[in-house]
């Protein structure tokens, strides 16, 4: 599955540095552009899936970029403001913005924005999950890595879908068996562990998303 890019229009470097590292810590593909007729460049020659564009900038502001956008395309557009007032968002919605996030925002709230925007926009991507630097397609049942194919076993596939599923949340060992292995399973919770070792192993670098909560069993986390 390709990586989703996303061009972020904004001028103000902290704050471009910050948005990126983000999402490029949830494996997307990062495109910058410090003004507003740098992010139409960008845009054209890029071919981004979605835009986060700032409304105050030098050499155009973002409702020209936006407006300037919808001209030629209908991809996510995810506005950011300092100003929280009504009527700029209503105006960007106007304009055909998609979504509109006004600063200070924390990084976790545009990231659900944009995936929520991903996911109602490419109803067609639903099937693939891209976590960090792991990429799923489900329909195929494969796994890869940094865009390259690892090879899972049924059990082992089973068990990563199941702790991306539930990512963030600390899984007993009983959890885990129940819900991957079935409740009448007859194995122990070292079933379990033996399992996690060999997928940590076989997710490369990507296997430290899988951490060992001591005395409860495991947790799957993309440190950003
Ligand atoms: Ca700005």
């Amino acid at each position: 599955m390709k990586r989703k890019k996303v061009l972020i229009v904004e001028d103000e470097e902290r704050m471009r540095i910050l948005i990126g590292d983000y999402l490029k810590s949830e494996g997307f593909e990062v495109v910058e552009a410090v003004d507003g007729a740098e992010g139409i460049d960008k845009f054209e020659a890029q071919k981004p899936d979605i835009v986060v564009l700032d409304i105050m900038l030098p050499r155009m502001d973002g409702w020209t970029v936006c407006r300037k956008i919808r001209e030629e395309s209908d991809i996510p557009i995810v506005m950011l403001t300092a100003r929280s007032e009504e009527s700029d968002e209503l105006f960007g919605f106007e304009l055909g913005a998609d979504e509109y996030v006004t600063k200070p925002f924390s990084p976790k709230i545009l990231m659900a924005r944009i995936k929520a925007l991903m996911n109602r926009t490419l109803p067609d991507e639903i099937q693939a999950l891209q976590v960090g630097c792991i990429s799923i397609d489900t329909a195929g049942h494969t796994v890869s890595i940094d865009g390259k194919k690892i090879e899972l076993t049924p059990k082992e596939y089973e068990l990563l879908l199941y702790m991306l599923k539930n990512r963030e949340i600390a899984l007993s060992r009983e959890q885990i068996l129940d819900a991957v292995w079935g409740f009448d399973y007859y194995g122990d919770y070292r079933t379990v562990d033996t399992h996690i070792k060999r997928l940590r192993t076989k997710l490369e670098h990507c296997g430290e998303y899988i951490q060992t909560v001591r005395g409860l069993g495991y947790k799957f986390e993309v440190n950003s």
